[in-house]
């Protein structure tokens, strides 16, 4: 093995170029640092690009999670069944509102909540004994929806996509149609953010994507205070200062400095996408004829924020990257056995599979300015452990 790289290589990583850093020396320049005309600017851009009819671009993925949950009205009583192979923020949001987390196993095979447990949960209880459903698109594999919607329709459920790890992914439906993650045809309210990981980065920021209007009316309302400044909706109107506080809301805004690098990393969003496919195609052949070293299944729609491998020995492996240079990650520890999910009375054992997949899995250097060097390089470490 000749190539030996001259800085760590991550699991995942931005993608600066000098057209972003122009963007935000741009707004640096102008009128606005906030509030200015960058945010509808990146939404409208966003909602296209994701294909639905809204976007409400937010302070991070977390909050985009909690103003959800506060526009369906999540409170105390209220039950909603997430996935225990996810971020933590996908099933605190829940919590934020004084609602109930329940969760459901994973399919082993591609790590994502498994909709027939989730049915299994429903069938358990009394009709209206659970409110709602968080599935995420783990590792950019599309959940699929139309399963998930129907499920949901029977039950009387409401969707969140926690899309975090998908824009641009698809699935299939059952008419043949590409459903994009985040497009709203299926779920009621979708979230994605743009922590420098993620595909698109902004620092720190996030996005909620829907097609109802009363929800985004709700976001918009929710995301600045509770405060209104549309006298169609005032209870008075006392001249052109006034605003009124309808609701409790939070400062969950994002700035047109950020917003601006949104804009211009979202131009290119397309050719990274491209990039993580290819070099998933890559990864894929590597491994093909290795039994040791188990990807999680593939799809034309994936999104590929992660490419997870699962080895018996993960421990050992990620231990040896770290001597090569490379930091692999876990994703994720599950849930429901972090600490304070025990304390709510959670406890190791409850959702085999995800624990199962716990044990093995490893995520591997998954971003679009990866060289094909670089990969390589990856590649025959692992392949160097495993032997
Ligand atoms: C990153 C992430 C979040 C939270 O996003 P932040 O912007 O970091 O708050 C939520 N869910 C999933 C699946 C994520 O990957």
């Amino acid at each position: 093995m000749s190539f030996q790289p001259s800085h760590p290589i991550p699991y995942g990583r931005q993608h600066i170029t000098e057209e972003d850093i122009q963007a935000v020396a741009e707004t640096l320049r102008s009128d606005f640092l906030t509030q200015g005309p960058k945010v509808a600017e990146f939404e409208a851009k966003f909602a296209a690009y994701i294909g639905a009819r809204y976007a409400v671009a937010v302070s991070n993925g977390t909050a985009a999670l909690h103003l959800c949950a506060l526009a369906l009205g999540v409170q105390p009583g209220q039950r909603v069944i997430t996935t225990p192979i996810t971020f933590a923020a996908s099933a605190n949001c829940v919590l934020y509102c004084g609602g109930e987390v329940h969760f459901a196993d994973i399919d082993p095979a591609t790590a994502l909540i498994d909709l027939a447990q989730v049915r299994r949960l429903l069938e358990s209880h009394p009709k209206g004994y659970f409110h709602g459903l968080i599935p995420v698109d783990f590792a950019g594999l599309p959940v699929h929806l139309e399963e998930a919607r129907k499920l949901a329709d029977e039950f009387g459920l409401w969707i969140i996509e926690d899309a975090c790890h998908a824009p641009g992914g698809f699935f299939e439906d059952s008419a043949g149609q590409q459903q994009g993650c985040g497009n709203g045809q299926l779920a009621d309210l979708a979230i994605f953010s743009f922590h420098p990981v993620k595909h698109i980065a902004t620092g720190e920021g996030g996005m909620i994507t829907t097609n109802r209007a009363d929800l985004y009316e709700k976001l918009l309302v929710l995301r600045t205070h509770g405060i209104t400044k549309d006298p169609a909706q005032m209870h008075r109107h006392d001249g052109g200062w006034y605003m009124e506080m309808q609701t409790l809301g939070y400062n969950y805004r994002i700035s047109d400095i950020l917003t601006a690098l949104g804009i211009s990393q979202l131009s290119r969003a397309d050719e990274g996408l491209a990039r993580r496919r290819q070099l998933a195609v890559r990864y894929d052949a590597a491994f093909a004829a290795v039994p040791a070293v188990r990807p999680l299944a593939a799809t034309p729609g994936h999104a590929y924020h992660l490419y997870v491998i699962r080895v018996a020995d993960r421990k050992g492996l990620y231990d040896f990257l770290r001597t090569k240079q490379i930091f692999a990650q876990v994703h994720y520890i599950p849930v429901h056995t972090m600490p304070y999910y025990q304390e709510l009375g959670w406890k190791p054992g409850d959702f085999p599979q995800a624990e199962a997949y716990y044990d093995q899995c490893l995520s591997i250097p998954m971003f679009p300015a990866l060289t094909d060097e670089e990969q390589q390089y990856v590649i025959d470490c692992i392949l160097e452990f495993v032997a």
